[in-house]
């Protein structure tokens, strides 16, 4: 693709800008993620924390709250207890559920006192507590506000220990008597399922766990309780909520609709940049005069190189000039409604690369429009070389194209103007390819024409008389005349024959024999026909003994509607079906025999009457004549002119006037113009006569008057009977 560089820029930026908004989107979309992570880590770390904070607050609590009711336990013992420790041998245990002894702080606590069997395990954990209780509160807490003063108690000791391998927690109440600190309350309560489960509930955590800190798994969070001799932690384990997780999912969800709206918003984006492209680059093609379908220059583009080479041409000194060939399928249409037209599309595709293929060095081939093509091609030394390439190009498609495993055959108009033997301009070169393409076309198609100068008058009278006829239907100015047609005596007018006139103002009245075969080519013929069958209609009711016939042209006969159109013709205007005939030739039934034959049988149904023209001019009619129900046939008039100068001019109308009343048809003679011919004619028994002998075609009027002379005549005839 050639785009002009604005036009690149604008689209790069364009790219660029889709670019940049993803990178930023992107960049966004990954910085939200990554502080959506960070955030949650925090906030379970946070929430961990604060978990780990309860727990460790409700254990102190329920230490302190073990201590105290130690403590009460104590205020409550009967002095005599005490006393009967220190009469005694040993620790006294309190009747209760959790293990409470009275100690001598000396005798049973001190390191090195006798141990035996029955001594309890869990006074060696208060050992150390109980070697506190001489140093002051340093280990002293909880809740001591309701201490009485006067009580003989002092202040408890609390910790966590290991009296028989569990952890549990331990108090030492120390006892204040006369002789300082001899006794104390002991007490021990294990961490059971119970104490584990009133601690979950104060700390407010998932359930907890009495674990070594060994077996903690790695997602749940722990609290030390103690440790054991040989170096193992006793940990409080729980799994521990994590709201970051549920942020991160409530975040995600607005991440996920967000991606997808940023999703559905780069695609429009992307298709619209892509449908803007495709705009820039079929704007870029036009612009730099390329044809988008086949890449092959365009009409423009064609029209600068040829420029250029027509500046070469009157530069240089030598003989060489240069052609244009314009190239023109013959058909094309049909193929593109039979097979659609991305068939077509592919069809002009494959013809542009064989014809590149041909051309080679020799010269430019450019795409105009749809199935035309240009050529100029260079070094041209004479019209030979022309005429060379052009034989190429047409034997080059003979060959079939292969299109979706279809074979389908294009053959080329060509049309070939010599610069600067034809012209030097751009406008005048083209114009006359044109005209000769024109001829090419005219002739048969398939084959190439040179520009003549002469075509190209034809073609512009042509073209002006067309514009004058067209204008001349639209305005009525058509004239129409009625030739009589004569009973065999030559006496008695039966029937008149319609012939249209065109009154030019310049070239005065035209004879439709130059003007209907054009009428036919462009288009002109049914509204032609149409007025000739309405006005015949319209002055019929004038002659109401009279047939008159109309002649009808082979494209208004092939109407799908004509046989309607006539019915409902005939209705408005009054007239019996019966009294109509339209004459037909050949041509009608040369194309399509089966319509013809179908039409010709409605119509003659509905009573009109068909003649066959011409006879005898075609090569076939004889095999017409027996298949199509004709009423009438109407000798051509050149066997007329015939008849005097060679034999068999009588040989054949003899032959016809005998066939055709062998086949029960009327006959009719044309172009009677001599006595002689009159009297041959009645000789052979022909049935009526028309000519220049009897009348030439004349106006409406004309044919009132001499019907009134004819009948005046007659009665005159019969007064005098
Ligand atoms: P056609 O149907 O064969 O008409 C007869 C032609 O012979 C007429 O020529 C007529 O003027 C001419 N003619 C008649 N008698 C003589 C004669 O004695 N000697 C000579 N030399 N010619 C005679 P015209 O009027 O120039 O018409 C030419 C052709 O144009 C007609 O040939 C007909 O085919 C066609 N035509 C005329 N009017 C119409 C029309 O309304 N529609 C159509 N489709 N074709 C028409
Ligand atoms: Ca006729
Ligand atoms: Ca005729």
């Amino acid at each position: 693709m050639i785009a002009s560089p604005e036009k690149t820029a604008r689209l790069v930026r364009g790219e660029r800008g889709t670019f940049g908004v993803g990178i930023v989107v992107c960049l966004t979309l990954f910085g939200l993620a990554a502080a959506l992570f960070v955030s949650r880590d925090r906030a379970n770390l946070a929430a961990a924390q604060t978990e780990a904070a309860a727990v460790v607050s409700a254990l102190e609590d329920a230490r302190s709250a073990f201590a105290e009711e130690t403590r009460l336990q104590a205020e409550r013992l009967p002095e005599a207890m005490a006393r009967a420790r220190v009469q005694g041998a040993g620790p006294i245990r309190l009747p209760g559920a959790t293990e409470t002894y009275i100690v001598d702080l000396e005798r049973d606590l001190a390191p090195g006192a006798g141990r035996g069997a029955e001594w309890p395990a869990m006074l060696a954990a208060a050992a150390p507590l109980a070697a506190e209780t001489g140093s002051g509160g340093a280990l002293l807490r909880g809740p001591l506000s309701d201490r009485n003063a006067s009580s003989p108690w002092g202040a408890p000791r609390s910790a966590i220990a290991l009296p028989d391998g569990r952890p549990s927690f331990i108090s030492v109440v120390p006892y204040l008597g006369a002789e300082g600190v001899r006794l104390a309350l002991v007490g021990a309560r294990p961490i059971d399922p119970a104490a584990l489960a009133a601690l979950a509930r104060a700390a407010d955590t998932q359930r907890l766990d009495l674990t070594l800190a060994a077996h903690v798994p790695a997602e749940d969070a722990a609290v030390r309780l103690t440790t054991t001799p040989d170096g193992q932690t006793y940990v409080l384990a729980w799994r521990p909520q994590r709201p970051g997780e549920r942020m991160v999912e409530n975040v995600a969800w607005l991440l996920i609709v967000f991606a997808l709206f940023f999703a559905a918003f780069t695609l429009a984006h992307a298709r619209r940049v892509t449908e803007e492209v495709a705009d820039e680059e079929a704007q870029t093609f036009e612009a730099v005069g390329q044809d988008p379908l086949t890449g092959l220059p365009n009409g423009t583009l064609f029209a600068r190189l040829l420029e250029g080479e027509i500046d070469r041409v009157k530069r240089t000194v030598n003989e060489h000039g240069a052609a244009v060939l314009h190239l023109d399928c013959d058909r094309f249409q049909e193929i593109n409604d039979t097979c659609g037209p991305e068939v077509g599309d592919k069809l002009i595709c494959a013809l542009a690369h064989r014809l590149g293929n041909l051309l080679r060095a020799s010269g430019r081939l450019a795409r105009l429009d749809g199935d035309r093509f240009a050529i100029v091609q260079t070094d041209v030394v004479g019209p030979r070389d022309a005429e060379m390439l052009a034989r190429r190009i047409i034997d080059a498609l003979v060959e079939p194209f292969e299109i979706d495993e279809r074979k389908l055959y294009v053959s080329l108009s060509i049309g070939i103007a010599l610069c600067p033997q034809d012209a030097d301009t751009v406008d005048e070169l083209m114009r006359r390819a044109d005209v000769a393409l024109y001829r090419a076309k005219n002739d048969g198609r398939n084959r190439y024409s040179f520009f003549e100068q002469k075509l190209g008058d034809q073609l512009r009278m042509r073209k002006v008389v067309e514009d004058d006829l067209r204008t001349a239907i639209e305005a009525g100015a058509l004239v129409l005349q009625y030739q009589p047609i004569m009973d065999i005596s030559g006496k008695r007018m039966v029937g008149v024959e319609s012939l249209v006139r065109w009154p030019h103002p310049v070239h005065g009245l035209i004879s439709p024999a130059n003007f209907i075969a054009l009428a036919e080519e462009c288009d002109l013929i049914l509204p032609l026909g149409d007025w000739v069958l309405r006005r015949a209609l319209h002055d019929m009711r004038l002659w109401p003994d009279l047939k008159v016939a109309v002649n009808v042209s082979a494209v208004q006969f092939r109407q799908k509607d004509f046989g309607e159109t006539v019915e409902r013709l005939l209705q408005e205007a009054g007239i019996a079906p019966e009294r109509l005939e339209l004459e037909l030739t050949e041509s009608v039934l040369l194309s399509d025999a089966d319509a013809a034959e179908d039409a010709m049988i409605d119509l003659r149904a509905m009573g009109i009457r068909l003649a066959l023209d011409d006879f005898g001019t075609g090569f076939s009619s004889l095999i017409y004549l027996r298949r199509f129900a004709f009423d009438k046939i109407k000798i051509d008039k050149t066997f007329l002119e015939s008849l005097e100068t060679a034999g068999e001019g009588a040989i054949i109308v003899h032959s016809i006037v005998h066939l055709g009343r062998a086949l029960g048809l009327t006959v009719t003679a044309e172009g009677v113009e001599s006595a002689d011919q009159h009297r041959f004619l009645q000789a052979l028994g022909c049935h009526e006569l028309q000519g220049y002998l009897f009348s030439k075609p004349v106006s409406a009027a004309d044919i009132t008057r001499r019907l009134r002379a004819q009948d005046g005549g007659e009665q005159n005839h019969a007064a005098v009977a």
